[in-house]
């Protein structure tokens, strides 16, 4: 356990994680100042109440480190190219983020991780796992990037057996230390470039999650970034690299055989057949991508030694969150799905390739994407595309270029009520049989708080639609 006491630490940012943080070191006798890019109305309150506590608040100057730190604490979100942290190096500083303030504040004899990062599918696989632990009988929580945050769940009364933490590439930047019972990387597609500056420092904050892991680096046998990323990693001794497939799988693999999911690598006699775990039917929905997640998430469990039946059970008993691949409702015999949680092109491709015939919803901010490759893959599928939102040229261009027969609607609205006119114009597009399908592909900050508003707003619009009919 670290003495706290006497010890100068900054914490970057007021927030979800910032001010927990700050509250947790002034509790165990840090000095401690919290600096904040912004000095608005609610960040004076909130410093109002954090001053009252001890702790010092720097409003209006995220940049400057005060003098004598001996540890920066960041928000996850904060960009690793700011002048702060530029400062902390300049000093020899370390910076840790929300997780790795967790992982070092966590008692003796604490639950182990079974750690879970990618592009896409983390939420999906976490809350898959944890289901599958619970059904194992275990004390377990989904925790992380995910709604409970790591501090919560490490410093709270409740004891865990093992936790199921989800982990975004920006609070991997920041865990220099966490060390997994076992971890997945799902996948490995370009998104959030602005922040970590390039592929290959995004694909070297994922991979992180594997450093030493202590019984299985878990990779998907589709995707060879995430495989090498194992390779690269450096774990404990007997750590066992293990891959998932939708196909009939190899030794040391999970898989798909005739409509079950088996399990090649947590079998006591190698040689034996697979393992039977599940029925496909047993996941919901049973799309390609979320088949993939489910194995994922049972290889987690298998390596922490969860029996076959467990991960049935716990399968069966997961409900997906919101707003993923949705079904809203079904109108004049077209079906609407709501999957606003596609923010960025490689979920999207996900969910597109689930459906046919489709009339396509999408836009918003593209945050650095091309799309070329997302309407060439799903050309063949789109019976129309309704466009929206900052970007959406880009998408209306690579339609052009790809898939010029296919008509598109382009709403050249970025307000909140762009969403009814699009699903009246989808409605038009649609024949009984499609799927219309909220899929952005961009992220909805410019239209909306969130993705959760902009899956509403898509519901609202559509039951709006039920009620009255298509104009
Ligand atoms: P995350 O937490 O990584 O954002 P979610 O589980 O919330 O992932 O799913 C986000 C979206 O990504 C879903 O709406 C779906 O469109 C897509 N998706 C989920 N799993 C996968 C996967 N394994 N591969 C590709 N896309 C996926």
């Amino acid at each position: 356990q670290l003495d706290w006491q006497g010890k100068h630490v900054t914490v970057a940012g007021l927030g979800v994680s910032g001010i927990p943080a700050a509250r947790v070191l002034r509790g165990r006798g840090a000095v401690v100042t919290v600096v904040n890019d912004g000095d608005d109305e609610r960040s004076r309150a909130q410093a109002a109440e954090l001053e009252a506590e001890g702790i010092t608040v720097r409003l209006g100057d995220g940049a400057t480190l005060p003098s004598g730190t001996e540890l920066v604490v960041t928000t996850p979100g904060w960009r690793p190219d700011k002048p702060l942290f530029a400062a902390a190096a300049e000093a020899g500083v370390e910076v840790w983020g929300d997780v790795e303030l967790a992982w070092r504040l966590r008692g003796p004899g604490a639950a182990p991780w079974l750690a879970v990062t990618g592009t896409n599918g983390k939420t999906t696989t976490t809350r898959m796992l944890a289901s599958i632990l619970e059904a194992a009988g275990l004390r377990t929580a989904a925790v992380g990037n995910i709604g409970v945050s790591l501090l919560d769940a490490v410093l709270g009364e409740e004891e865990y057996d093992v936790l199921a933490v989800e982990l975004s590439s920006y609070q991997l930047h920041w865990a220099p230390s966490v060390r997994a019972h076992s971890a997945v990387v799902l996948n490995l597609a370009p998104d959030h470039l602005d922040w970590h500056g390039s592929m290959e420092a995004y694909a070297a904050d994922k991979g992180r999650i594997y450093e030493g892991n202590q019984v299985a680096c878990v990779y998907n046998t589709a995707d060879k970034a995430t495989e090498d990323l194992v390779r690269e990693a450096d774990v404990e001794e007997g750590c066992r690299a293990i891959g998932f497939t939708l196909g009939t799988p190899g030794l040391s693999e999970l898989g798909v055989v005739e409509g079950i999911l088996v399990d090649r690598a947590f079998v006591e006699n190698r040689q034996k057949q697979a393992q039977e775990l599940a029925e496909v039917s047993d996941v919901r929905p049973p799309a390609p991508h979320n088949i993939a997640n489910a194995l994922a998430a049972a290889a987690l469990a298998r390596a922490f030694g969860v029996e076959a039946k467990a991960v049935r059970e716990g399968l069966r008993a997961f409900r997906p969150d919101p707003h993923r691949i949705e079904l809203v409702e079904e109108v004049e015999g077209v079906t609407y799905v709501d999957d606003s949680k596609a923010t960025n092109t490689h979920a999207a491709e996900a969910s597109l390739a689930a459906y046919d015939p489709i009339v396509w919803i999408a836009g918003g901010l593209a945050k650095g994407a091309t799309f070329d490759e997302l309407v060439q893959k799903s050309a063949k599928r789109l019976r129309g595309a309704v466009l929206m939102g900052a970007d959406r040229a880009l998408i209306r261009e690579a339609l052009a270029r790809h898939a010029p027969q296919v008509p598109v609607v382009d709403l050249d609205r970025t307000d909140t009520g762009a969403m009814s006119e699009a699903v009246r114009e989808a409605a038009r597009l649609a024949r009984p049989g499609d799927t219309v399908l909220l899929a952005p592909a961009c992220a909805s900050m410019d239209m909306f708080t969130n993705y959760n508003k902009r899956g509403e707003a898509f519901a609202d619009a559509v039951r709006a639609l039920a009620a009255t009919g298509p104009a």
